[in-house]
């Protein structure tokens, strides 16, 4: 605990830092860096020099500057020890699902300081589960909860209070009390998604929430980025995006759950007709991607894939008015 403290006071710091605070980097130079999307010091430090100098008309030289800087202030290359690390990952807790089989596949519930990623097609029951992920988190811990407040970005308008009273009550909780502790905003566009997402830190300080729950992750990046020449922008503010809620994760040793969808558009996207959306840059960030598809009988399955540690694997699970479970 005393270490987390001490880790969000040195990231409280950093936050406050813009890029105007990077050697060499005066007003007109931040302006344009903006405008490019280069809006943090994290994505000035790992900016190659060639396009860092294209985008701002300044020499390469400069720009070869300004990353040295941004580097030396966003302590890339700060490497951790094994132990320290596996310190880090003792402080790991796990989420119950509400299904069994899901906390099974998932080694025992869904991590904190991980994003955990659920993608299918409309309808697959993704935010189902993150209606009954909002509800678990505030159960007690020997139910398998958190005891604690929850933060939704709902991008989609598809959060309905009516849906957590019937999950609720499912589990002997007093729904009133489960809805006072959850907090949704609706984010209008993808701005102010990403702003949203910073503001999630600060909310937390005051209500201090171990889940964080972004539904859908990536429907307005879809929506405003279309075609390939918007498609790198697209990406740069996708990856700024996760790494902000990544930061939530491992600051407050929270669970990120997202939601994606699955693209069925190959000319636009990639090659898989059944791809999730946001490519590598989602792909490579979230810890846990799950594929949920449609089964029989109000059935879903769930499918890991890509888990640094977990055997790939099946699990079925049941959307119902109670929320999701085994079913049986
Ligand atoms: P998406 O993956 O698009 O977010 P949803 O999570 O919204 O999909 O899943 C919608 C499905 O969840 C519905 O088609 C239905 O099968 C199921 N569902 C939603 N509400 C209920 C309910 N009250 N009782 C039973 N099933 C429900
Ligand atoms: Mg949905």
């Amino acid at each position: 605990m005393e270490k987390n403290e001490k880790n969000k006071k040195e990231e409280d710091n950093k936050e406050e830092l813009t890029i105007e605070d990077i050697p060499g980097v005066g007003e007109a130079t931040a302006e344009k860096l903006r405008e490019n999307n280069y809006t943090d010091i994290m994505a000035i430090a790992v900016a190659s020099p060639s396009d860092l100098a294209d985008l701002t008309g300044i020499g390469e030289g400069a720009a070869a500057k300004i990353i040295a800087a941004a580097r030396k202030i966003a302590e890339v290359g700060n490497f951790e020890t094994g132990d320290q690390i596996y310190q880090r990952r003792k402080d790991v807790h796990k989420l119950k699902s509400g299904s069994e089989n899901l906390d099974t596949l998932l080694g025992g519930g869904l991590e904190t300081q991980a994003i955990t990623e659920f993608f299918g097609e409309f309808g697959s029951g993704k935010t189902q589960i993150m209606h009954q992920l909002a509800v678990m988190a505030t159960m007690p811990e020997d139910r398998g909860g958190f005891n604690s407040d929850v933060i939704i970005i709902d991008t989609e308008n598809t959060f309905r209070p009516e849906r957590i009273i019937q999950m609720a009550k499912a589990k002997d909780l007093d729904s009133d009390q489960v809805l006072a502790r959850i907090r949704v905003a609706r984010a209008y566009n993808s701005h102010h998604q990403i702003l949203l997402g910073d503001k999630a830190g600060e909310i937390a300080k005051e209500h201090p929430a171990k889940l964080l729950i972004v539904d859908s992750l990536t429907s307005h990046f879809r929506a405003e980025y279309m075609g390939r020449g918007s498609l790198s922008e697209r990406q740069q503010l996708l990856n700024r995006h996760m790494h902000d809620l990544l930061r939530f994760g491992t600051l407050h040793n929270a669970v990120i759950a997202v939601t994606n969808q699955v693209s069925a558009r190959p000319d636009v996207f990639f090659g898989d007709p059944m791809a999730p959306i946001g490519g590598n840059i989602v792909g490579h960030t979230a810890t846990f991607r799950i594929y949920l598809r449609k089964g029989k009988a109000g059935k879903r399955i769930a499918r890991l894939i890509d888990s640094p540690y977990l055997p790939e694997g099946e699990a079925v699970i049941q959307v119902s008015e109670d929320g999701v479970s085994d079913g049986t």
